[in-house]
């Protein structure tokens, strides 16, 4: 799959998003090395804060259907005109399954900039973070 086949089916997401606060409809389309695709969009609640991002949503499709490995890149979509970056809750939810993940940022038109989780959050907090030295 292309990076601009994944970004499509990012988009395509949108249509599903529940945003009727934010007016903002995101997609996310988080790719596996097999080619598998969980795909999400955003849902927003009247309690503002138990809204979920697009791609937390593609996240947890994956997690809760077995697949917390292997993933090689996620596309996220917005309407705006700025290339649409996951936002910190999200990243540090990727980091936690694929420091080295591939994100594709996808603004209104279609165009889109890559970059690595990890250069997205540089020194990020992950499950070796809580080794503190000892034997596991
Ligand atoms: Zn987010």
């Amino acid at each position: 799959m292309t990076d601009q086949e994944l970004v499509a089916q990012a988009i395509a997401m949108q249509e599903f998003s529940y945003v009727p606060y934010s007016k903002f409809p995101v997609g996310a389309a988080l790719l596996c090395a097999d080619g598998t695709v969980f795909t999400g969009c955003n849902v927003e609640n009247s309690a503002y804060g138990s809204t979920i991002c697009a791609e937390r949503t593609a996240l947890l499709k994956a997690v809760s259907e077995g697949r917390r490995s292997g993933w090689t890149a996620i596309a996220i979509a917005g309407q705006g005109e700025d290339y649409c970056w996951p936002c910190g809750a999200c990243r540090q939810m990727l980091y936690e399954f694929a420091p080295d993940l591939r994100v594709l940022a996808a603004r209104r038109d279609g165009a889109f900039q890559t970059a690595t989780l990890s250069q997205l959050l540089p020194h990020g907090f992950g499950p070796a973070s809580l080794n503190m030295g000892r034997d596991t």
